[in-house]
This record gives structure tokens, sequence and C-alpha cells, in this order.
């Protein structure tokens, strides 16, 4: 199991670990601030670094997964490739320093983020989701045209008003009995361990609650971190589905 540290803190750049084990997949630490793809964000790339100070370029990060596909608890970073030899001399034990391209992160935090608070401009249920460091599509199940224009002065009036964000968590009971906190159609909460992670925007001390789902990727503090970013595309994408896409402005 690799405890993962961005869970609590998302704005971990390193952290130290020891390898639990080498595999084809990739290597698996006891504790990482790696992000692995998944709830349809990128998973993060970056540097292992070994006591010697030899570095491991990891291009990737992906959930474990058992011999019957079954996703375990262990976060996977796959290396990226032509640094065989190197990977090769690893074995469990071994003391590292995790490093995450931060850069690179930084940019799917805000993305990720403002795509919460394109669910408050846009009511409608989402059918699927990606983010990645340079843009983010939303596809919202709905019928109606919407205007790049008007989503983008709504996104910036959000980012404007510097809400904060909160990261907690709720009962798989407390979920049940309010299934509209779930504004996914294509990422479910991850139920059975008893929590749900939720992260909400704004409500705080009377304000406004600006958007509170399940979720567990990696966000900014403040929506005032978010910056100049742009409703770049809308598409139809198909009778029932309006795609939202949104990128850093130029
Ligand atoms: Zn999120």
């Amino acid at each position: 199991m690799t405890h993962d540290l961005f869970r609590q803190d998302a704005y971990l750049r390193e952290c130290s670990a020891h390898i639990t084990a080498t595999a084809e997949a990739g290597i698996v630490l006891d504790r990482t601030v790696f992000y692995p793809l998944g709830g349809g964000q990128a998973g993060d790339s970056g540097v292992l670094v070994l006591e010697d100070g030899t570095e491991i370029t990891i291009a990737d990060t992906r959930k474990g997964k058992d011999a019957d596909g079954h996703p375990t608890s262990d976060i996977v970073h796959i290396p990226a490739p032509g640094q065989e030899d190197r990977v090769a001399q690893l074995a469990p034990g071994m003391a590292v320093t995790a490093r995450i391209d931060w850069e690179r992160r930084h940019r799917m935090m805000r993305l990720h983020t403002t795509s919460h608070l394109l669910c408050h401009v846009v009511p409608q249920l989402v059918n699927g989701c990606s983010i990645t460091p340079d843009y983010a599509r939303l596809d919202f199940a709905m019928t109606d045209p919407l205007d790049k224009e008007q989503l983008t002065a709504a996104i910036a009036t959000l980012v404007a008003a510097a809400h904060p964000l909160t990261v907690a968590s709720i009962s798989d009971e407390e979920l049940d009995a309010n299934p509209a906190l779930v504004k996914s159609m294509s990422v479910q909460p991850p139920r059975g361990t008893g929590r749900i992670r939720t992260i909400r925007i704004g409500g705080e001390g009377g304000a406004p609650l600006i958007d509170l789902q399940p979720c567990g990727g990696t966000h900014v503090a403040n929506t005032s971190e978010i910056g100049p970013i742009v409703v770049t595309k809308i598409e139809k994408k198909s009778a029932t589905t309006r795609r939202v896409v949104l990128g850093f402005a130029q």
C-alpha cells in the first residue's frame, strides 16, 4: 500500500520514501506525492532521486492492479523509456526522494479547480471529463447551446471572488442520502473505505456555496490562484452532449 500524501496536501512537491516493489509495470513506493491517473486527471511525471544522486525519470503514474486487473492501493511510478539498466538495479528498501514536475502539476490543479467552477456555472450532469496540463474538457449531458464568452466571464468572476477550497469527507451513508452531490455520471466516488473525500468551494461563514462534490483529485487552495483561464472551445459532441474545453489565456 502506498500512502498518498497528495490527498492531504496537494502542494507537496517532494517527499522521502522507500521502494516497496519493482515490477514490469513500474516502481512502487511506501509513500508518494505523485498523483496516479484517475477521476479524469492525468498522472504526474517527475523524478525519483536515489541516495547516490542518480535520477530515474518518471513519465506517468498509475494505480496498481492485481493479477485479475482489480485496483490495489499501490501507486505505480512508470519510468520513461531508455532507463532499463538503472531501473534494473532498484530493489525494495532503497531510499528515494520522489519529486513531481511541479509546474505541470500546478497547471492541472488550476484547470481541475476551474472544472469545479464550471460545474457551478453549468448545472447539468457531467458525463465525461479529462484534465491535462494544457487543457481540461468536460462533457455536459445537455441539449441547450452554451456561449463561450459567457462561460469565460462567469469563471473569471468566480476566480476574482477568491473563494477558498475546503477538503473534507463524508460517509457512504451521507452520500447515499444526498445523491445530488454526485455531479459526474462518468466518475464514481471512491467507495468502500467508509469515507469519501469531498471538495467544497465557497460556503464559508455564510458565503455562497459554489460547489460541493466528491473528488479525489488535486486542487488549488483558493480560486484566486487559478489565474486567467478561458473557454477555448464549445463543441456539440452529440445530440445530448455539449463539450466545453478550458485552456490558459494566451
Ligand atoms: Zn476535483
